[in-house]
């Protein structure tokens, strides 16, 4: 390959065979620009990424996010704590939810660095955050807002633009334009693609046309269940009715909440099921339901329908916001239903209302998203008798049920007629964002099927674009 000093390159600094910390860098004509940067999450092995020092922070130019999630957002404030200035271009859906993702983050981290304090007696040893909430605010204040489908001039002859990636509220997939005089070079990185199947928001708009493709490949070698969840939803509601029991519904505040906020509301204006009190018990969940409602450009609802004031809300929805109000529903007779986080149990309100609910057989406890192995979640799933929650046993009475058709990702099919319809084969395609048995099987059919030049890079490796 003939390179010339203009040339850009690429620099894959997360996300490289697995599928959280995502950070992509692009450098051209002296700008470096870096695209996602997420947090690394999931075993220590790779949580201990997260403490290795950016040494390129402070050089860096721009960052661009596709969306607000944490493995694709969460490393800002360390970014900026390690001296980055620049601006942080993103949609307006995606600044608002980082608003309350980073801080809670941040609150997290802070939380995690007090327990370790906590549990340890030596007095020469101190735990520090790996971030803190001035930094998550510091971060914030170098958000740019862009308009979604329009080209904007970011540096000299680099220009960016955002398409619907139709994943969660404000996802993009973002394309970089390369202007100079000879050969103009346009780079789409795909972020977390959706599967148009979601009923709160749009699905994603085609790719037409890119001469370099980062793609996501977290459902590359899987075909997802294409059922609708609504009469599992129905069945789960009935039952709890009828026993005057209580159905917890374990959430993850940004997507899932609002499907199946939606969901209960649909079931109950065409008279599924009975009428009975729904209560979202997360403050992150309510902030980013109000957050949705916000940008009902990105909505599929049709607002008028059905007589309600918000589509999103079933007739009796409650929010609960202080921490006593959530013990106080802990105490509460059925029937209800109450939606609350966290998605997987690993901490947070719902593992009170799992204490309180699981000993009783009138009780069902309904999974809506994919339970990580060696998480709380992934136990009840398994049957046991007995769970350990807060140092307590507490024994399993409650029904435990599972939805697997509410991801927010495309799978393979979607993935791959996202991207059927482009005019002229990319040179290159890296593949990111997924396990490697799952990047593999993505890159055999990409290659096989279309024709595509495909690559799986490798942590920390580079590439020039000619
Ligand atoms: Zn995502």
């Amino acid at each position: 390959m003939n390179q010339s000093n203009s040339d850009p390159t690429i620099q894959f600094l997360g996300a490289t065979k697995t599928v959280t910390g995502s950070k992509t860098l692009l450098k051209v004509f002296g700008k470096k620009i870096l695209v996602d940067c997420g947090l690394f999450q999931g075993p220590k092995a790779i949580r201990e990424l997260n403490w290795q020092e950016f040494k390129e922070a402070e050089s860096i130019d721009a960052v661009i996010l596709t969306h607000a999630h944490i493995d694709h957002s969460g490393y800002l404030p360390k970014l900026v704590k390690e001296g980055f200035k620049g601006p942080i271009y993103c949609s307006a859906g995606t600044f608002d939810l980082c608003q309350i993702m980073l801080m809670d983050s941040a609150h997290l981290q802070e939380e995690d660095a007090k327990y370790a304090n906590k549990s340890r007696y030596s007095k020469h040893y101190r735990a520090l955050p790996l971030y803190e909430t001035v930094d998550a605010q510091r971060a914030l204040e170098l958000f740019v807002p862009l308009e979604m489908n329009d080209w904007t001039d970011i540096f000299p002859m680099i220009s960016v633009r955002l398409l619907r990636a139709g994943h969660i509220l404000g996802s993009s997939f973002v394309q970089i334009k390369i202007n100079r005089d000879y050969n103009p070079i346009t780079v789409t990185f795909s972020g977390d693609i959706g599967n148009g199947r979601q009923n709160v928001i749009k699905g994603p708009v085609s790719l037409v046309e890119t001469d370099y493709l980062v793609m996501e490949g977290t459902y590359g070698d899987r075909v997802q269940s294409k059922l609708d969840p609504s009469e599992t939803l129905a069945q789960c509601i009935r039952k709890v009715a009828k026993n005057k029991g209580v159905l917890v519904i374990p959430s993850f505040a940004v997507g899932r909440t609002q499907e199946i906020l939606y969901l209960l509301r649909k079931l109950e204006s065409e008279n599924k099921i009975p009428e009975i009190p729904v209560y979202l018990d997360s403050p992150m969940a309510v902030e980013a339901t109000e957050i949705y409602m916000r940008h009902k450009d990105e909505l599929k609802l049709d607002l008028e329908k059905g007589g309600f004031i918000e589509p999103l809300c079933s007739h009796s929805y409650k929010t609960v916001r202080s921490a006593d109000d959530s013990m106080l529903l802990c105490m509460k007779d059925g029937p209800m239903v109450v939606v609350s986080a966290a998605g997987m149990l690993t901490g947070g309100r719902v593992l009170h209302h799992l204490k309180a609910r699981l000993p009783k057989p009138e009780n069902v406890v309904l999974f809506v998203g994919w339970q990580a192995e060696e998480t709380k979640g992934r136990l009840l799933q398994q049957g046991l008798p007995k769970i350990r929650i807060h140092h307590q046993e507490v024994d399993i009475e409650a029904e435990i049920v599972s939805i697997d058709s509410l991801s927010a990702h495309g799978d393979t099919e979607d993935i791959l007629s996202w991207i059927k319809g482009i005019e002229k084969a990319p040179h290159k395609v890296f593949l990111n964002h997924g396990e490697e048995s799952a990047l593999n099987t993505l890159k055999y059919r990409l290659e096989h099927e279309l024709n595509f030049s495909v690559v799986v890079p490798s942590f920390e490796q580079e590439f020039v674009l000619s």
